[in-house]
C-alpha cells in the first residue's frame, strides 16, 4: 500500500509538541528522514495524525511489553512498559502520547538511565513523552503508574459486579485512551505486538486481547498470581485491553468461548451459544479468520458500548442478554471488526467511517447469511433510520459531520463517533454493491482485506484501491457510484439505496391502526421480533394522549421489558409525553446499566421537558453517576448540568 503523506498539520497545542528535545542529538533532516522510512521502517510512512505527538517516520514502537500490578485499593496499576523502538538513522529521540501517568524514571535494556521530558498538558491529548534515544539504542523502559483517574480504566466497587463479591477492573482503548494506562505512540496507523504480564490478587484472573500463555496464573508473591499474554500479530494501540475480576469460562465451540462472573455464565453461554456459526459465516463471506481464538467477555453492566471489538476477545454488554438471542447482531458487529478496523484499520480518526461502515455493512452480510435476508433487512431500515437521525443533529443534510471524512484537528476524536461513520459509511458499500453487483463486490472486498491486512488505510487510500481494483477506469460506473461525493461531501449522494423490509411494512399498518383508535389489545402483533418491536414504538403517532400511552403499557407491559432496545424505544416515548407510570422503570433502567447509547438520549430527553424532565434527570443522574464509565459521564455531565 502507498499512503500519501501530506503536508505535516500544525498541532492544536503546539505548547506540548514543541517542547525542546531533551537529548542533544540534532533531530534528523527530513531528507534522512524519507530515506530512513523507506529503507527500514517496520510499515513505510505514516500519515500525520493530529491525536498523536508521535513523530512515526523519525522513531517508532513496533512491540510493547508489559509488566503491570494492579492495586485495586489505590486504583492504580503499576509497573514497566518495556518499548521496542524502530529508529531512522540520525534520529535522536522518540516521542511518545502519555495522560495523567506518573512517569518515575525511563531506561535502557541494561538498566541505564535516558533523558526524558513531559510535555505540557493538552486537555485532549496528554503530554508528549519524549525520551533521548544514544545511537543503538533499540528497547526503552519507561517505569510508571496510572492515575486513579485513568480514563481508560474503571475499577469497580464489587458492589457494581454482578457477583457482589470481588471488585473488578477494564480498560477501553479506543479512540485516544491507550494513552492513559501505557506509555506509547497512541496513533491508530502505529501498530504495535505486545505481551504482558499482569499481577492480580490471587482470587481474581486477569483477560487480555491476547494469547493467554499461563491460563492459571503463577504464583507472585503473598497472595497474588500473575498470568502472562502474547499478541504477535502488530495491532493499533487502542486494541490493547484488560480485564480483572472474578471470571469463569464456558467453551462454545473449537475456537470460540465466553468468559464472564460466575453469576452470569450459564445465561451468557445460552445467549451466544451459535458463536462458532457466526465466525464460519464470517469466514464464508471474507477469508480465513487470522486471530486464533474468538472469546467473548460480558462485562458488568456499567461498560459504556454495546461491544468493543478486542482481538481474539469482544468485550460486550450485558444488556445484549435478551434471552431469546434477538441482539446478537452486536456479536455479528464485533466479529466483522476482525477484519474491518483489526485488520484493515483507520490511519486516523477522521478515517473512522473506514472501521464503522464497512463493519456495519458486514454485520448486516453475517446477519443475512445466518437468520435470512428479512432479518437482515429489518436491521439495515433500522439503521437507515438510525442514519436520518444522525443527519438531523447533525445539522441536516449539509451539515460539516455528515461528512465520512471528518476534519477533526483541535476536536477530541470521540466527536466523530456517530451513526455518521456507521450507518452512511454502510450505505456507501450498499451503493458501491448495487452498482457492480454482490458478487464481484464481495471478491474485491475479499481481495481488499487480503491486500492491506495488517494495513492502516485512510480514506484516500481506500478510494485509490477502489479505483485500481474494481473501478478500473469505467467512467460510466465511477459516476453510478460517486466515490468523492460519498466520502467528502455532506449529506447522502442521490445514488443510496433505501433498505426495504416487507415485515415493516405490516408493523408499519399496526402502527397506523392504533393511532386510528384500534386497541392494542386487538392489533396483531403475534411472533413479532425485536426488530419488529423496535420499528413499530418508531412508527407510533408522535403526540399520543395518556390513554393511548396506558393501553399500549398495559397490552405489551413495555415498562416491564426485559429486553434493552425494547425498553429504551419505549421510554424514549415515555419520556417525550411526560408518562409518569414509566418513571419507576425509567429510574430502573438509568441505574443498573451504563450503556451510553441508551443512557445519553434518555438524559438528553429528559432536559428537553422542562422542571418536569430537568429535575427528574438531575436526580436520576445523582445517583447514577458514581456507576457510569467516564465515557458516559462525560457525555451525560455535558447533557445534564
Ligand atoms: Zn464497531
Amino acid at each position: 500500500m502507498t499512503i500519501r503523506i501530506p503536508a505535516l498539520a500544525v498541532l492544536a497545542s503546539c505548547a506540548a509538541a514543541c517542547t525542546p528535545a531533551p537529548s542533544s542529538a540534532p533531530a534528523p533532516s527530513p531528507a534522512a528522514t524519507a530515506d530512513a522510512t523507506a529503507a527500514g521502517a517496520p510499515m513505510g510512512p505514516l500519515v500525520r495524525d493530529v491525536h498523536s505527538f508521535a513523530r512515526p517516520n523519525e522513531a517508532r514502537v513496533t512491540h510493547v511489553d508489559l509488566d503491570l500490578t494492579t492495586d485495586f485499593s489505590t486504583r492504580r496499576l503499576g509497573g514497566t512498559a518495556a518499548l521496542d523502538v524502530w529508529a531512522a538513522p540520525g534520529a535522536g529521540e522518540i516521542v511518545l502520547d502519555t495522560k495523567n501517568l506518573t512517569i518515575d524514571r525511563v531506561t535502557d535494556a541494561a538498566g541505564q538511565p535516558l533523558r526524558f521530558a513531559l510535555g505540557e498538558p493538552d486537555s485532549i491529548l496528554g503530554r508528549a513523552l519524549t525520551v533521548a534515544l544514544p545511537a543503538g539504542t533499540r528497547r526503552i523502559v519507561v517505569h510508571y503508574s496510572t492515575s486513579p483517574n485513568a480514563a481508560a480504566l474503571q475499577w469497580l466497587t464489587p458492589e457494581q459486579t454482578a457477583g457482589k463479591r470481588h471488585p473488578y477492573l477494564f480498560s477501553q482503548g479506543e479512540s485516544i485512551l491507550t494513552r492513559t494506562w501505557i506509555p506509547t505512540q497512541d496513533s491508530p496507523g502505529i501498530r504495535q505486538s505486545y505481551a504482558a504480564r499482569i499481577t492480580v490478587p490471587a482470587e481474581l484472573k486477569a483477560v487480555m486481547s491476547a494469547e493467554m500463555l499461563t491460563p492459571q496464573g503463577e504464583p507472585a508473591g503473598a497472595d497474588h498470581r500473575a498470568y502472562r499474554f502474547r499478541m504477535d500479530h502488530a495491532v493499533p494501540p487502542y486494541l490493547i485491553a484488560l480485564a480483572v475480576g472474578d471470571l469463569a469460562f464456558r467453551a462454545l465451540g473449537p475456537r470460540t468461548g465466553v468468559w464472564t462472573e460466575p453469576a452470569v455464565l450459564e445465561r451468557a453461554a445460552s445467549e451466544f451459544a451459535e458463536l462458532e456459526k457466526f465466525v464460519d459465516a464470517a469466514e464464508g463471506l471474507y477469508g480465513p479468520y487470522r486471530w486464533g481464538r474468538y472469546d467473548l467477555l460480558v462485562l458488568p453492566p456499567s461498560f459504556p458500548f454495546g461491544g468493543m471489538e478486542n482481538p481474539r476477545l469482544t468485550f460486550a454488554t450485558p444488556t445484549v442478554l435478551a434471552g431469546d438471542r434477538s441482539l446478537v447482531s452486536l456479536v455479528a458487529h464485533e466479529l466483522a471488526h476482525s477484519w474491518s478496523g483489526n485488520l484493515v484499520t483507520n490511519a486516523t480518526w477522521s478515517d473512522f467511517w473506514l472501521n464503522e461502515g464497512f463493519t456495519t455493512y458486514f454485520e448486516n452480510r453475517i446477519m443475512e447469511a445466518l437468520y435470512g435476508r428479512e432479518r437482515a433487512a429489518m436491521l439495515a431500515s433500522l439503521g437507515w433510520q438510525e442514519l436520518q437521525d444522525a443527519i438531523r443533529e447533525a445539522g441536516g443534510p449539509t451539515g460539516a459531520d455528515t461528512r465520512l471524512h471528518l476534519d477533526l484537528a483541535g476536536r477530541d476524536p470521540d466527536e466523530g463517533s456517530t451513526n455518521i461513520a456507521y450507518e452512511k459509511g454502510a450505505a456507501f458499500l450498499r451503493a458501491i454493491e448495487q452498482a457492480v453487483g454482490r458478487q464481484r463486490f464481495d471478491a474485491y472486498l475479499r481481495s481488499y482485506f487480503d491486500r492491506h491486512a495488517f494495513q492502516p488505510m485512510t480514506t484516500e487510500g481506500f478510494l485509490a484501491d477502489l479505483r485500481a481494483n474494481l473501478i478500473r477506469g469505467d467512467a460510466a460506473l465511477e459516476a453510478r457510484i460517486q466515490p468523492d461525493a460519498w466520502a467528502f461531501q455532506p449529506g447522502v449522494p442521490s445514488n443510496a439505496v433505501q433498505p426495504q423490509s416487507t415485515a415493516f411494512a405490516r408493523v408499519a399498518e399496526q402502527a397506523q391502526a392504533f393511532a386510528d383508535g384500534t386497541r392494542a389489545s386487538a392489533l396483531q402483533t403475534a411472533n413479532w421480533s425485536t426488530q419488529e418491536w423496535q420499528h413499530f414504538l418508531g412508527a407510533l403517532p408522535p403526540r399520543m394522549t395518556p390513554a393511548q400511552l396506558a393501553d399500549l403499557d398495559r397490552a405489551f407491559r413495555l415498562s416491564g421489558q426485559g429486553n434493552s432496545e425494547i425498553l429504551f424505544a419505549w421510554l424514549m416515548i415515555a419520556v417525550r409525553h411526560r408518562y409518569e407510570p414509566a418513571v419507576p422503570a425509567l429510574e430502573r433502567f438509568l441505574t443498573t446499566q451504563g450503556r451510553r447509547k441508551f443512557v445519553r438520549p434518555l438524559y438528553a430527553g429528559l432536559m428537553e421537558q422542562g422542571d418536569w424532565g430537568q429535575a427528574l434527570a438531575r436526580r436520576i443522574y445523582r445517583e447514577a453517576r458514581p456507576g457510569y464509565h467516564p465515557v458516559t459521564s462525560n457525555s451525560v455531565d455535558a447533557i445534564v448540568k
